[in-house]
């Protein structure tokens, strides 16, 4: 069977510093518990072949397709603050799939054992982790943000050992790359002059070709990097998203959102959420997320800096002048998404106050954010979370007032508002509802209709109106673990 496959190892040319070639761990009974049909057929594969017996054994890690080049990946990175040397410890890098339309996506599987980076662990994955990876992998990429996705789930049949015995499994993680920010670090620290140029060379020939060949590439690739994150990390603050673990690692220079481990979504608007359970000190909060986009692209360009030019100073001094542009950008951004959520089309001075003024009522009354931006989309006031709130009248008055000002009409308006306000997303009790299902009974309709529903989050007429509503006993605080 071909399956598809069409591999083109470019990071495998690259100097052998970057990685580490390593054998597969094969697992005793991989079975499929999640294949992604849409996906196999965008990458060019067989969904059919890679579902039999033989398609198993790859997707499991016993077999290697053909055409792979099986490595570890090695990168470095600040994990909640702390630099440490890092590397793929339990993923393994088959190669690059190129598509029918010539796109190039790493083919990942994670979980699928040790590798020289591991460390202390033992490479392995447990189930309901990475089905919580596709969830919210693959939600991420129907509400249209940036997201490596994923291809398949198989179970081990093997136990794995945690605080308990846990059923193990493996993802197929697709991305556009898996550089991180993590992995110039890796290269500034314990890399040479060229081995930098080189990393940040490919990395432009894989992300960036668009930048002009002219002038220094270097300065325009740390340029696109930070307004991509900035384009980004607007996205997640816009839905609600929190990632939890943002360390310089889990940044892709790509601008995809990357390794889906303790995130969640927001329900409750408060901006001092924290859903990880390691995250003891609220650095990952969701009002903090944007500053540590910034910190993590601070470490991107102190890794860049002996590219950017010959005298350190002024190449530091170039660092910071672009750096010192996120946050405008990131405004920018978020000010704009705002104005989507709510139907503006132009922009007024006042816009930043109003958006500001509805997010201080869903904060003062504990209002559903989602919700909120759901009912203004389909005009139901008294479905609003902030339905009978002391202010919201007023609000709501000055909101219809400030699209009276534009000629756009109301009709255009809502369009534009379903559009950029999802009906659907991820709520945390129903994940966990669907992980229960599929982990402790093995069975997997309850995930499979949430996928359904995740799939076009921004669907009014849908038939998954019971996916907008809150748990009947809000599970509080809510804890993700990684
Ligand atoms: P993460 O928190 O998922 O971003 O992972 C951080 C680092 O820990 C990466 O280098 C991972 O490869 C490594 N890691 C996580 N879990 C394991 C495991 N079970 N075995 C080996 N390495 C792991
Ligand atoms: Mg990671
Ligand atoms: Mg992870």
């Amino acid at each position: 069977m071909g399956f598809g496959w069409n591999f083109d190892n470019s990071y495998a040319r690259l100097s052998d510093t970057f990685y580490a070639i390593v054998g597969l761990h094969p697992v005793s009974d991989p079975k499929i518990v999640l294949f992604n049909e849409e996906l196999a057929k965008e990458l060019g594969l067989s969904s059919e072949e890679l579902q039999s017996e033989e398609g198993v054994q790859i997707l499991a890690g016993n077999k290697a397709p053909e055409g792979s080049f099986p490595m570890a990946q090695a990168y470095a990175g600040h994990q909640f603050g702390y630099f440490t040397m890092l590397g793929d410890g339990r993923a393994v890098l088959y190669g690059e799939q190129m598509t029918p339309e010539n796109e190039r996506f790493d083919i990942q599987l994670k979980g699928a054992g040790r590798t020289p980076f591991s460390r202390g662990g033992d490479g392995r994955a447990a189930l309901g982790p990475m089905l919580r990876e596709y969830i919210i992998s693959e939600a991420m990429h129907g509400l249209g943000i940036p997201t490596t996705r994923s291809l398949a789930v198989v179970s081990t049949g093997e136990k794995i050992i945690r605080e308990t015995h846990l059923p193990g499994a493996i993802l197929t993680r697709v991305a556009s790359s898996h550089i991180r920010v993590g992995t110039f670090q890796f290269v500034a620290n314990w890399g040479s002059y060229e081995d930098l140029q080189s990393l940040a060379s490919y990395t432009i020939i894989r992300h960036y070709t668009d930048i002009p060949n002219s002038d220094n590439q270097y300065l325009y690739l740390l340029q696109e990097v930070i307004r991509k994150q900035a384009e980004l990390i607007a996205k997640w603050q816009l839905v609600g998203f929190i990632h939890g673990v943002m360390n310089t690692d889990n940044m892709a220079i790509s601008g995809e959102s990357i390794d889906f481990g303790p995130c969640a979504f927001m329900d409750t608007y408060n901006p001092e959420t924290v859903f990880s359970s390691i995250d003891t000190q609220g650095r990952y909060a969701y009002v903090n997320q944007p500053k540590m986009g910034l910190w993590n692209l601070a470490r991107f360009a102190e890794s860049l800096v002996p590219l950017l030019d010959d005298d350190e100073e002024k190449a530091i001094e170039i660092a910071q002048g672009q750096i010192s542009q996120y946050m405008p950008q990131f405004e920018k951004n978020w000010l704009d998404g705002m104005r989507a959520k709510l139907g503006l089309f132009d922009e007024e001075e006042q816009d930043k106050q109003l958006a500001d003024e509805l997010l201080n009522l869903m904060e003062r009354n504990r209002a559903d954010y989602t919700n909120t931006f759901r009912a203004l989309t389909i005009g139901l006031h008294e479905n609003s979370p902030l339905h009978g709130k002391e202010g919201f009248e007023e609000w709501l008055q000055k909101w219809e007032q400030r699209r009276g000002r534009q000629s756009q009409s109301a009709e255009e308006s809502m369009e534009l508002m379903k559009n950029s306000n999802p009906s659907v997303i991820p709520r945390n009790h129903r994940v966990e509802e669907a992980l229960d299902a599929a982990v402790n009974d093995g069975d997997l309709s309850v995930l499979e209709r949430l996928l359904a529903a995740l799939a076009d989050p921004y669907d009014y007429s849908s038939d998954f109106e019971e996916y907008c509503t809150l748990p009947e006993k809000p599970q509080r605080p809510y804890r993700t673990f990684c």
